[in-house]
């Protein structure tokens, strides 16, 4: 990787090396500016690598969100061509196994949103599918706009990428202790930027905490695992969700029709929505899913994975997919910083400074269409040039 000459000055530098921060560094390496991106880590460790690599977009809030999930899963489309990462699934399928859950399909599917969206039988799912229980379940939505990519692969071969063949310099191992640009302090020396855009994920407490603290967040912290069938299955062609991630995500636990089915899982599956659990399972080349997640909001997030979720994740797991006699092969936690009231975040400590988070856990999903923003606003008429 293209690494960086004390004397070199840089129109941008960039705090963190997750999805964030490399979605500016390609905005702006695409207006033409030199940038320096920065983390403490020598390889990705954060919420970008361990997350499902699933950019959606069915479900993401009508209007901005969902805007920003179009343009995101574009630019991923074009980037992953571009820089070799291989597009793992394309679309996703939302299975219903309660009536309530597929009349807020169908209901979704009559919105603007759902308008390329297809509802599809339990027979004709199974027909590309073999593995799902068509016996449970009412019926799904397909939606064609979802890509995966293997996050653990997608992100560090960005990184590459952006360095390769957009000159971004990175600065590795090194831990940024303040910024007022154009002077940047880290642990292994100062770096000089025009300007600065800090993407520090779950991080609150390094720079600028005294701003960050005015925000509310917490930490929310997510279990996940992955699961290798018992049975030799084709690989499965789309993401899949359930009932559960109907009333979790907002583009349709916003819509009236889901209140029946709020209130059915109040009832039958209360312990669930307690520890914020809902379905996506999504398939690597080597035939094993990842699998999750739940979802614990606040206090220092506990750094085990208790296997009464776990079991209640599979439990989801076992309704809708039959892989036989299946087997938890890896199991992790990841965080990120979570708002109530907003998607995302952005601080302006100064004309120069950003600070940007993704509150919403839907960072792979938004982020390039976030860093097409920030940039623009940051060099703004440079960005018409
Ligand atoms: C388990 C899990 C599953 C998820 N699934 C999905 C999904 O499928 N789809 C989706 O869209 N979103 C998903 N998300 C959310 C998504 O992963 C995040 O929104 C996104 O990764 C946030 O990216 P980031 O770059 O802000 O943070 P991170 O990936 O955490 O990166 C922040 C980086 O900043 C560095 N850093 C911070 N402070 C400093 C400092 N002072 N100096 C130097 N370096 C610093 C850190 O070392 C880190 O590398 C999931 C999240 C989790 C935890």
């Amino acid at each position: 990787m293209t690494d960086h000459q004390p004397q070199d000055h840089f129109d941008l530098a960039i705090v963190g090396a997750g999805i964030i921060g490399l979605a500016h560094a390609l905005a702006a390496v695409r207006i033409g500016k030199k940038v320096i991106v920065i983390d403490r880590d020598a390889v990705a460790k954060g919420a970008s690598v361990r997350n499902f690599g699933f950019v959606t977009v069915s479900g993401q809030q009508s209007g901005q969100s969902w805007q920003r999930a179009l343009r995101t899963r574009d630019i991923w489309a074009d980037v992953a061509a571009e820089a070799g990462i291989r597009i793992a699934q394309s679309g996703s399928c939302i299975v219903a196994r309660r009536p309530e859950a597929f009349q807020l399909l169908q209901a979704f599917a009559e919105t603007d949103m759902g308008r390329a969206c297809e509802i599809i039988t339990p027979d004709c799912l199974a027909e590309t599918m073999p593995a799902i229980r068509s016996n449970n379940i009412r019926g799904a939505l397909w939606s064609p706009h979802e890509l995966r990519v293997e996050s653990r692969d997608a992100i560090p071969q960005l990184a590459r990428w952006l360095a390769e063949v957009h000159g971004v310099s990175f600065l590795r191992s090194a831990e940024v202790r303040s910024v007022a640009s154009p002077l940047i302090e880290t642990t292994r020396g100062q770096v000089r930027a025009d300007k600065a855009v800090i993407c520090c994920g779950d991080d609150l407490q390094t720079l600028f905490p005294e701003r960050l603290a005015a925000y509310d967040l917490v930490p929310c912290r997510l279990q996940m695992m992955r699961v290798m069938p018992g049975l030799p299955m084709p690989l499965l062609p789309a993401s899949l969700m359930s009932d559960l991630s109907l009333v979790r995500q907002p583009g349709f636990a916003s819509l009236a029709d889901a209140k029946a089915l709020s209130d059915r899982l109040k009832e039958e599956q209360a312990r669930y929505l307690q520890h914020g659990i809902h379905l996506v399972a999504v398939q690597s080349v080597d035939g094993s899913l990842v699998v999750g997640d739940s979802h614990h909001y606040g206090g220092a997030p506990n750094p085990t994975a208790p296997s009464e979720i776990e079991g209640l994740i599979l439990d989801e797991l076992d309704a809708v997919l039959d892989l036989g006699q299946r087997s938890v092969t890896e199991r992790w936690v990841g965080t990120y910083a979570s708002a109530s009231d907003r998607p995302m975040l952005v601080d302006r400590p100064s004309a120069d400074i950003r600070i940007v988070i993704v509150t919403s856990g839907s960072g792979a999903s938004t982020g390039f269409a976030i860093g097409e923003e920030m940039i623009s606003e940051m060099f703004g008429d440079q960005c018409a040039a």
